[in-house]
C-alpha cells in the first residue's frame, strides 16, 4: 500500500512564527506563559507544556504580575494589552501580521466615523479568539455573523462594513455578500473587505486534488480546529472515504483495509510529526495483517 502526506498541509506561517518564538524563550529561560492553547492541537500543546510552555486563561492574566506572557497567532482585543501594562507582564506578541493588519483595518474603520458609523459587521466565529480580539478594536460593538440565518441581526437600512475571520470561507463569505446586497434598503452604503487568509483558502483547491487522488483520506485536526473541521469537509466532499482523527491512537484499521492508496493531510493547526506519526501508525497496522 502506498501511503503519502500531503506536502501543503500542515502549520501555517503564522503559527509557525509563534512556536518558534515560545520555543526560542523556552530555550533561554525554559518557562513561558500563553494565554489560551498556542495551537488547535492538543497533541502539540503537550509537547510544548512538556518543555515548559504554561497555557493561562484570560482571568489567569489578571492575577499574574512580573511574568512574559505569549500572545497566540489568533490576536488579542486592546484590553488584554492594558492588563498586561497594567501587571507589568511582558509580551511577546506572536500575533500574525495578517490577522494584525486585519484588526488595524477594522479600528481605522470604527475610529473614522461616529455619528454615521458604518455597522461594523464580521463573518466569523462567535467566541473564537480571533473574533474576539477584532471585536475589541470596535468596542464590543461589531456584530459577529457566523451563519448566513444570522443576518437579522442587522439593520439593512444603515450602512454595513463587512469583514471576515481569516478563516472563513470565501464561499460563504460570497453568500453572505449576496444576502445583504438582496436585503439591503436602496441607497444605503454597503461595503465588504474580503480578509480571508489565502494561506488557507488557497490550500481548498490543492487539498482536494490530493484527496480524490487516493483511495482513503486520514484527515488529522485538533478537536478544537475549526479550520480542520472545514478542511476535512473539503475533503470529504470529494472523497467519501475520508476520516477524522485527532492522533493515531483513534486510526481504525478497517478504513484502509481495501485499499492501495491512502492519503494523509491535515489543518494549519496540525503538526507535521504527527502526521508522521499516523503515517507509521497506517504502515504498522499493514504489515501485521500481511
Ligand atoms: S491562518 Fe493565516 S491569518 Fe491565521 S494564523 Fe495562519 S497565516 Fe495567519
Amino acid at each position: 500500500m502506498f501511503v503519502e502526506i500531503d506536502s501543503d498541509s500542515g502549520f501555517c506561517f503564522g503559527v509557525v512564527t509563534a512556536i518558534r518564538k515560545a520555543e526560542a524563550e523556552l530555550d533561554s529561560s525554559g518557562a513561558l506563559y500563553c494565554l489560551g492553547d498556542i495551537v488547535h492541537n492538543s497533541d502539540e500543546v503537550n509537547r510544548l507544556a512538556e518543555r515548559g510552555l504554561k497555557v493561562i486563561t484570560h482571568e489567569d492574566l489578571h492575577r499574574l504580575h512580573d511574568v512574559k506572557v505569549l500572545l497566540r497567532a489568533h490576536g488579542e482585543p486592546p484590553s488584554t494589552y492594558a492588563t498586561a501594562v497594567a501587571n507589568n507582564i511582558e509580551i511577546i506578541d506572536a500575533t500574525c501580521p495578517v490577522v494584525l493588519k486585519l484588526q488595524q483595518r477594522i479600528k481605522q474603520c470604527y475610529d473614522a466615523t461616529d455619528g454615521d458609523r458604518p455597522q461594523i459587521v464580521i463573518y466569523g466565529k462567535n467566541g473564537h479568539a480571533e473574533v474576539n480580539g477584532l471585536v475589541g478594536q470596535t468596542n464590543g460593538e461589531a456584530i459577529v455573523i457566523e451563519h448566513i440565518d444570522e443576518l437579522d441581526k442587522v439593520d439593512f437600512s444603515r450602512p454595513i462594513a463587512l469583514y471576515s475571520q481569516t478563516t472563513k470561507s470565501v464561499e460563504g463569505f460570497r453568500d453572505i455578500i449576496a444576502e445583504i446586497r438582496r436585503r439591503l434598503m436602496p441607497g444605503v452604503k454597503f461595503e465588504s473587505y474580503d480578509t480571508i487568509c489565502r494561506s488557507v483558502a488557497n490550500r481548498v483547491g490543492k487539498l482536494q486534488k490530493f484527496a480524490q487522488s487516493h483511495d482513503v483520506i486520514i484527515f488529522v485536526a485538533g478537536k478544537k480546529s475549526s479550520n480542520g473541521r472545514v478542511l476535512f469537509g473539503h475533503c470529504l466532499d470529494v472523497n467519501p472515504h475520508t476520516y477524522l482523527i485527532s492522533n493515531p491512537s483513534e486510526f481504525c484499521p478497517e478504513w484502509v483495509e481495501n485499499a492501495d492508496s491512502v492519503g494523509i493531510c491535515g489543518a494549519t493547526s496540525t503538526p507535521r510529526w504527527l502526521m508522521e506519526q499516523v503515517k507509521t501508525a497506517i504502515e504498522n497496522s499493514t504489515a501485521a495483517s500481511s
